[in-house]
């Protein structure tokens, strides 16, 4: 499908221009990396399920007042979405300790947290996102203290939302990375929500249905990712 230049290979996806620079084109690959590019691996048709299970989920989070970049899903791969100034500040949103969390503090994986915790990073793949807090996002101008009160406002409203429809679908959201950017003047949600982004627990039987499987070697990580994209395709339809 893309027929513009390449302008970004990423480690999950390419970018194309488009015709119209307001607009860029989005193409999910089926490649995943873990540890910091240190392991790689392919999951059979990832950028299939991540580009459907983000626009799904994008769709829902514009319907509850949330502006996202997504404008249309042109194929299985592909979407158009605005083209945005991205903040380089990752949004980490926690309901449940697990990850680098549970590294950090000392705690097991699994321990529900009463509050949401944010986090941020710096978006930098050379320094390996380093943790943040938003006195360094000012200070660098990474972001100002208006986009910084937006983002983290908005990644609290995302998870309200998520957290439902996962409840849903039986499915706990352990946490999940957001990034934002700007849009004439507003800032956004941009890249992507999928299993690459999220951790998501089975309620029933705590079976990880997310990257966790590639990470952690785990293996069935394509079935995981399918599983998400059909419950998450069964809630919405109805
Ligand atoms: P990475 O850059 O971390 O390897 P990806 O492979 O997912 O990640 O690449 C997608 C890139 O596109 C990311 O750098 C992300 O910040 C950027 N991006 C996401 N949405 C937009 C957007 N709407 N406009 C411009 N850039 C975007
Ligand atoms: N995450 C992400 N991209 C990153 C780092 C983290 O999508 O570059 C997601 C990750 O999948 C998880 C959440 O953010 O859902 C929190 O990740 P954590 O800080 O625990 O880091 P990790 O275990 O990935 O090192």
């Amino acid at each position: 499908m893309p027929a513009g230049q390449l302008l970004y290979e990423g480690k999950a996806k390419q970018i194309y221009e488009t015709e119209n620079e307001k607009e860029l084109l989005m193409k999910y690959k089926d490649d995943a990396t873990a540890f910091d590019g240190q392991k790689k691996g392919v999951i059979q048709d990832k950028g299939i399920v991540n580009n459907r299970v983000t626009n799904l989920l994008f769709r829902l989070l514009e319907i509850e007042g949330i502006e996202t970049h997504l404008i249309k899903q042109i194929d299985d791969r592909n979407s158009l979405v605005k083209n945005l100034q991205i903040i380089p500040v990752e949004v980490v949103t926690r309901n449940v300790v697990a990850g680098s969390l549970a590294q950090r503090i000392g705690k097991e994986e699994g321990f529900p947290l009463p509050t949401p915790i944010i986090e941020l990073y710096y978006k930098n793949d050379d320094l390996h996102d380093p943790m943040i807090n938003e006195y360094h996002a000012r200070a660098m101008g990474w972001a100002t203290d208006e986009q910084l009160k937006a983002i983290q406002g908005q990644a609290l409203k995302i998870n309200k939302v998520l957290q439902k429809l996962f409840d849903s679908i039986n499915i706990i959201l352990v946490d999940f990375k957001l990034e934002f950017g700007i849009y004439e003047g507003r800032v956004i949600l941009a890249d992507e929500i999928s299993p690459d982004t999220c951790r998501l627990w089975d309620r029933d039987s705590f079976e990880k249905l997310d990257k966790d499987r590639f990470r952690r070697n785990l293996g069935q990580e394509a079935e995981a990712y399918q599983e998400v994209a059909k419950r998450i395709e069964t809630a919405l339809s109805k």
